[in-house]
């Protein structure tokens, strides 16, 4: 029987696709430099090993039937190797490779039609001003490889910020982009089996805070036509991805009801967390089932509306998780702890999803429960 799934990547979203895959029978290995990882606590092996070590993908990949990764940074030359040698990898080792360059990414989704900021490659000073003239100031400065929660952008307003922004990037590739006025950040998640089937989830929002999603609201308050026009829109997303698993797909919403593409994640996602408690299936049972043969499940809501609010660590040193059950005992409240040992500022430590018969009720459950929670 092939029942063995590997995950090279051991933290949080290893650790939620390895709890639910578990309970559809499979077994679950995966790869993580750090001993006892998030994933490595409910997983049945963990290899210890960097996420681009050669010699622990080729080990992984032995005792796995099917393979898939949580973090863009894993290793996408030996994935695209071992995938032509036969073994199922999902989603696709060579869309991996456009996808954690941020400017292929964008080149990408601006060949397929997909609305998207402009954007430029920069090389140098002379390039930077280019761009300022070109799209205008404020302009964001981008690193093109291993940029998350907003760890690879600087904003420029100025002229006199090009300094500071190539400073904080310095020795990084770059790549400009325009400014949006959005009014909203929305997210789709959407997926494909190995049948070839799509799915996408309600469209939600996201508010970010120092660039790190800080509060998801499902399904997003915005008007019924937006809805729908972003979700048909991660729809064709996905229809250009090669492969199968999630994906989530960022979104700008503006002021004129355009819809554009922020970015894709290759894998499941923060801004689809809260399908855990609020929808039939979860996006982690839905990437289990994709990546092995099985159909996927509904994506519909069970309930009306659901907040999710990240548990983000407030101070460096050992993780002391408090509150929990207090926080448990508000009805419709659901807490997640990774199970970290080092806690630190802004790291994600847990996440919490509030349900309820409307937004407010679970906004409000939700900022109860996250009052009473410390890391
Ligand atoms: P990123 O890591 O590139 O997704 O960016 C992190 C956050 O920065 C986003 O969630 C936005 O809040 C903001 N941001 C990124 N790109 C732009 C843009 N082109 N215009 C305005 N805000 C942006």
């Amino acid at each position: 029987m092939k029942n063995r799934i590997g995950i090279v990547g051991g933290g949080q979203l290893g650790r939620l696709i390895a709890i639910d895959a578990k309970k559809l029978g499979f077994t679950v290995n995966i790869i993580d430099p750090t001993p006892n990882s998030p994933a490595g606590q409910v997983a049945d092996h963990q290899i210890v090993a960097d996420y681009t070590d050669e010699k622990a993908i080729r080990e992984l990949a032995k005792i796995s039937d099917y393979l898939t990764f949580e973090i863009e940074l894993a290793n996408a030359e030996i994935l695209d190797e071992l995938a032509k040698k036969g073994l199922q990898i999902n989603p696709s080792a060579q869309m991996l490779g456009i996808i954690k360059d941020k400017l292929e990414q964008k080149k990408f989704l601006d060949k397929a039609n997909i609305p998207v900021a402009d954007f430029v490659e920069v090389n140098s000073m002379e390039d930077i001003l280019k761009a300022g003239k070109k799209f205008g100031y404020p302009f964001l400065l981008k690193a093109r490889f291993g940029a998350y929660d907003g760890r690879g952008n600087a904003l420029i307003k100025t002229e006199k910020d090009i300094d500071k922004g190539l400073k904080k990037l310095q020795g990084r590739k770059l790549y400009v982009e325009k400014f949006v006025p959005f009014i909203k950040e929305i997210a789709v998640m959407v997926g494909r089996n190995l049948k070839d089937e799509i799915i996408s989830y309600p469209v939600v929002e996201t508010i970010h805070k120092n660039n790190i999603l800080h509060l998801l609201i499902a399904p997003a308050p915005i008007d019924k036509k937006i809805q729908t026009k972003a979700q048909h829109l991660a729809e064709k997303v996905m229809q250009q991805l090669k492969g199968a698993g999630m994906f989530g797909i960022e979104m700008f919403l503006t002021k004129t009801g355009d819809v554009l593409i922020n970015e894709i994640a290759p894998r499941v996602h923060n801004s689809g967390h809260y399908t855990i408690e609020a929808n039939e299936t979860s996006q982690f049972e839905q990437h289990a089932r994709a990546i092995t043969g099985m159909p996927f499940g509904s994506t519909k809501m069970k309930v009306p509306a659901a907040v999710m609010i990240n548990i983000l660590g407030e101070r460096d040193g050992p993780a002391k998780p408090q509150g929990i059950a207090e926080a448990e005992k508000i009805p419709g409240v659901t807490v997640h702890i990774y199970g970290k040992l080092q806690t630190r500022v802004d790291r994600k430590m847990g996440h919490l999803t509030a349900v309820g018969e409307t937004v407010e009720e679970a906004l409000s459950k939700a900022k109860k429960a996250q009052k009473l929670i410390t890391i």
